[in-house]
């Protein structure tokens, strides 16, 4: 950045860390912002991007070394995807990888560790469909209608999801549905169930997979399933607990997209650094201008405040205390700083910022999404306010 000190990864990364990040920073380099271009010209999937990726081992970091993966904490974690935005690239091709994992490692059997972890963690299978959201339960993800039900040694799946990204680049689906009616249950929470779905066996026959066109490049799509199989064998954890081992996760999602919102601040605050000390207008840099510089400062300033937050919530999951509250905070906040410094980035590069060539107008449109996804900002209000400050709840 010029005349200002560099921009400091988060505070908690200690030297492998600091390789990750170069390891990191060096694969993007290979991945400019004409290959980004182009794929979003032409909604196509980055498999060279996410190939590159797996195979040097980055989207496995949360696997045990048992299974093939290196074993680290969510700091590795969130360390890639901060520094895969950070270099003007796009983590969603692949995050969700990192946010299912989770599931599977707290909750799955050993014999399904052993049977899909290896086998993910080489690249051999793709983990990246992650089929909660449905057309008609939106956020209220108790009523979704999506049911399985059990057969002999399978289960039957009939039902729709919708947004579910990647669906149509991976082999394996993470599948939250209805094993036991709402009204039959003992505790509202429960009655849904985890599976993970082999896509391989059923795409294109019980399974249908219809793409959305999307402001951003996302590969999202509409699934629907018609007596759909799954085996038993694939239920993750027990029958109608499925919620709870969901939610379990929800903390290090949170945290992961919180480092790739900052990833993508600290690319905007980068980009607006540098053009507001070059553009020349009326004979002076723009910069020199408090009506431009003071905004920078404003979101350089929004998104280290957001970064500490990141760093703590993911403190506390790698040490396995609560983190409920800062893993939302950190995504609340994280969010807004990556909007406000995608704004403010905009507005410094003028009529440029709406030229394709700067990556601005791709990097705004993409940033945006983490204001409604995977949560919307209104449902983290609404944690903070009744779960962590105890106000009535609204829903
Ligand atoms: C590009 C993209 C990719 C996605 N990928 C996936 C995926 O891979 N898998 C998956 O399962 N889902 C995915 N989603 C879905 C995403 O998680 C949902 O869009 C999000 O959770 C919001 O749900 P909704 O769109 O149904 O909004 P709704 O639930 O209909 O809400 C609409 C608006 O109302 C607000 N609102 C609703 N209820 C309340 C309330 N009680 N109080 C205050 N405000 C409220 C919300 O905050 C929101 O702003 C994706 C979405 C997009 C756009």
């Amino acid at each position: 950045m010029t005349g200002a000190r560099p921009i400091e990864p988060l505070a908690f990364d200690d030297g492998d860390l600091q390789e990750i990040r170069r390891s990191v920073a060096a694969l993007c380099a290979r991945f400019p912002g004409e290959y980004w271009r182009e794929k979003d010209r032409e909604r196509a999937y980055p498999a060279e991007f996410v190939g590159a990726l797996t195979q040097a081992g980055f989207l496995s970091v949360l696997i045990p070394e048992e299974f093939g993966g290196s074993g680290l904490g969510l700091s590795a974690a969130a360390a890639i995807m901060e520094e895969i935005h950070k270099n003007g690239c796009n983590g969603a091709a692949c995050h969700a990888q990192m946010y299912i994992m989770g599931t599977i490692l707290r909750h799955g059997s050993q014999s399904q560790k052993t049977q899909w972890l290896p086998k993910i963690a080489s690249g051999a299978l793709r983990l990246q469909a992650f089929g909660v959201t449905e057309p008609t339960s939106g956020t209220d993800t108790l009523s979704l209608q999506t049911t399985a039900v059990r057969q002999g040694d399978h289960y039957i799946v009939n039902g729709q999801k919708v947004w579910t990204s990647r669906a149509e680049h991976s082999d394996l689906m993470l599948l939250l549905a209805r094993t036991t009616p709402r009204d039959k249950v003992r505790k509202r929470t429960e009655g849904l169930s985890v599976f993970l779905v082999d896509m391989r066996d059923v795409v294109g026959g019980t399974l249908t997979i219809k793409p959305i066109r999307t402001m951003i490049n996302h590969a999202t799509t509409e699934v629907f399933f018609d007596d759909m199989k799954v085996p038993a064998e694939n239920l993750i954890g027990e029958e109608d607990r499925g919620l709870k081992y969901v939610l379990d996760g929800m903390n290090a999602e949170r945290a992961l997209i919180g480092a790739e919102c900052i990833g993508d601040a600290r690319w905007f605050i980068e980009k607006a650094v540098a053009y507001a000390s070059e553009r020349q207008v009326f004979n002076r840099p723009i910069g020199r201008n408090q009506g431009i510089q003071f905004p920078i400062a404003q979101c350089y300033a929004a998104t280290e405040a957001a970064a500490l937050m990141v760093e703590r919530a993911v403190e506390l999951f790698d040490a396995g205390k609560p983190s409920g509250a800062e893993a939302n905070m950190a995504k609340l906040l994280a969010a807004e700083a990556s909007w406000k410094a995608a704004d403010m980035c905009l507005q410094t590069h003028g009529g440029f910022g709406f030229a394709e060539e700067y990556d601005i107008e791709r990097k705004f449109r993409e940033t945006r999404l983490y204001g409604i996804a995977p949560i919307s900002t209104n449902l983290i209000l609404s944690y903070i306010g009744e779960h962590v400050l105890g106000l009535p709840r609204s829903y």
